[in-house]
C-alpha cells in the first residue's frame, strides 16, 4: 500500500536539466541536514496522500505538457516510490529523485533516469555551485552532469 505523502506539487524546469517536470515534495525526511530549507516536510504522517490514484490522475492532466516526474525525497518508502516511478515510466516521463543519502540501492536506481545524491552542506552549496558535495547523476550513462546547473 502507497503511503507517501507530499506537502508541495509544482511543476520545475531548473531542477532536472532540459526537462520540464512535474516535481513533488515528499514528507517525512529524516537525514536531518544541518540549516536544511524544508524542515516544515520532516514530519510524518504531515502533507496530502499522494496515492497510485491521484498520480495517475495528475500524470493524465499534465498528459503533452511535462517530460519528467520528480521526487525531492521519498527513498523511505522504497516500494511506494517505486511503483509510482514504474507508473511514470509507463507513461513514456523521465524519473528523478533527489536524496540527501550518498547512495541509493540499485532496486530504486532501476527506476531512475537521473538522481541527484548527498545531503545540503550549506558550506558547499548546491548544484550550482562548483564545490558542492552533491552529485547530479545521469543514471542510463553513469555520467555525473552538475556542469548542466553551472552559469
Ligand atoms: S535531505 Fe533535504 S529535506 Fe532532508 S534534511 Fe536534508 S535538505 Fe532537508
Amino acid at each position: 500500500m502507497v503511503i507517501m505523502r507530499f506537502s508541495e506539487e509544482q511543476i520545475v524546469w531548473q531542477e532536472v536539466p532540459g526537462q520540464t517536470s512535474l516535481a513533488y515534495t515528499i514528507t517525512g525526511c529524516n537525514i536531518g541536514c544541518k540549516g536544511c530549507h524544508s524542515t516544515h516536510t520532516w514530519p510524518i504522517g504531515s502533507g496530502e496522500l499522494l496515492s497510485e490514484r491521484y498520480f495517475r490522475t495528475r500524470l493524465d492532466a499534465y498528459d503533452g505538457l511535462i517530460t519528467c516526474v520528480l521526487f525531492l525525497g521519498g527513498e523511505w518508502h522504497q516500494a511506494g516510490l517505486i511503483k509510482l516511478l514504474k507508473i511514470a515510466r509507463e507513461k513514456r516521463l523521465k524519473t528523478c529523485l533527489y536524496t540527501g543519502l550518498e547512495r541509493v540501492p540499485a532496486t530504486l536506481l532501476n527506476y531512475l533516469d537521473y538522481v541527484k545524491l548527498g545531503p545540503w552542506m550549506a558550506s558547499r552549496g548546491g548544484l550550482a555551485e562548483r564545490g558542492t558535495n552533491q552529485t547530479f547523476i545521469n543514471v542510463i550513462t553513469g555520467d555525473v552532469e552538475n556542469y548542466k546547473f553551472w552559469s
